[in-house]
């Protein structure tokens, strides 16, 4: 592993020479990917990935919604690495680091970014731990910059700077792949791919997200974006966050039939519709019809059994790479595992009615409940 130099990776020349340098075999002993990796277990069968760290992390009241940063990494890096444990216990065969919004762009948002090295390297140090105790692969994350602008050369120079020294972080912490993910633009989703493939040696899992429109800001269609993505060397690629099962299936169907290569499917666990088919654009009709997102999306949320049904017919339509994002839970990641025939330890406790008080069908269960059932 490279980690004398982690430090300058900060500076854009010096990060750059690193980089070189890890992409030769000869001057680096490289934090290489080894069997049985992504590749290999999408050869044979489905890999679970759970996503949405941030989503959960607010929920559970340690990251603030809004700006959606972890600061959580260095204020709690006990509850980040608790939330990876429950996440592997549910079925997750990933341990993704939480390094989602923990780029440059979003820690300058928040005054932070004399923090960046560091909590990349917390995040990455927590996911490693955990990946390597629970056999689960170790990921790498990269991220929608949300500076992106075509037509800005300044803005491209700095997304590229964003995505390499991610990259570079990730690499020397030995990932097994990188994913980078939740992007709003084909192209920047391109660049983000660039930069795993000049800056480390592992495959790359590309998926971005469709908004309310059906393409993506530069007009691509979802089918035509994994196309480029596959043509530019992305070993999976597919849509994540965004949009609910519902309305991200059909796409999904598309994609299956344009590429060749494995398609990821990492939805929001919310019920999204055909006139409200993203999670920013569901409205809340209890309450005067007020954008639910982000903290008001708890009626929309879609049952295990959703999930589940998910899970079977995303893996019956060929696609292998299953996760749930934004919005998830351990208990979406189980119904996801189960649903491809699973049981991971957590299934110990996946729901038995039999011996309920009043549902129960156990013979020790007294009929002085069972009788009263209808009226309760
Ligand atoms: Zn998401």
């Amino acid at each position: 592993m490279v980690t004398k130099k982690k430090s300058t990776r900060v500076k854009g020349a010096k990060s750059r020479a690193t980089a070189a340098n890890r992409a030769n075999p000869k001057t680096v002993q490289s934090a290489a990917y080894k069997e049985p990796g992504l590749m290999k277990r999408l050869a044979t069968g489905a890999v679970v990935c759970a996503e949405g760290y941030v989503f959960e992390l607010e929920r559970r009241g340690y990251l603030q919604a809004g700006a959606f940063v972890p600061t959580v990494l260095q204020e709690h890096p006990e509850v980040v690495e608790q939330l990876h444990m429950d996440f592997v216990h549910a079925g997750s065969d990933v341990t993704q680091a939480l390094t989602y919004y923990v780029h440059r762009e979003k820690l300058r948002v928040i005054g932070r970014e004399k923090d960046l090295e560091a909590m990349n390297q917390v995040a990455l140090k927590i996911a490693k731990k955990v990946a390597r105790k629970t056999q689960t692969l170790f990921a790498g994350d990269i991220c929608n910059t949300n500076i992106y602008d075509p037509n800005d050369g300044k803005a491209l120079k700095q997304v590229a700077r964003i995505f390499e020294e991610q990259v570079g972080w990730a690499a020397d912490a030995g990932v097994d792949y990188i994913v980078a993910e939740t992007f709003s633009w084909g192209q920047e989703a391109l660049m983000a791919l660039d930069a795993i493939k000049k800056h480390s040696k592992v495959p790359a899992v590309v998926t971005f997200s469709i908004h309310r429109e059906l393409v993506t800001r530069e007009g691509w269609t979802a089918a035509e974006t994994c196309r480029r993505l596959e043509a530019a060397g992305a070993d999976v690629v597919g849509l994540n966050c965004h949009r609910g099962p519902r309305t991200m299936l059909p796409l999904l169907k598309e994609i299956r039939a344009a590429v060749k290569c494995d398609v990821a499917a990492l939805p929001v666990p919310y019920r999204t519709t055909e006139e409200q088919p993203s999670f920013m654009s569901l409205t809340d009709p209890c309450c005067g019809d007020r954008r639910a997102f982000p903290v008001g999306l708890d009626p929309f949320v879609v049952t295990r059994q959703e999930i589940f049904d998910f899970g079977r017919e995303a893996y019956a339509m060929g696609i292998k790479y299953l996760g749930v994002c934004c919005g998830a839970g351990p208990q979406h990641i189980r119904a996801l595992a189960e649903s491809l025939g699973r049981r991971p330890e957590g299934s110990k406790y996946s729901v038995d009615m039999s011996k309920h008080a009043f549902f129960g069908t156990d013979q020790k269960i007294k009929t002085v409940q069972t009788e009263y059932r209808s009226r309760l």
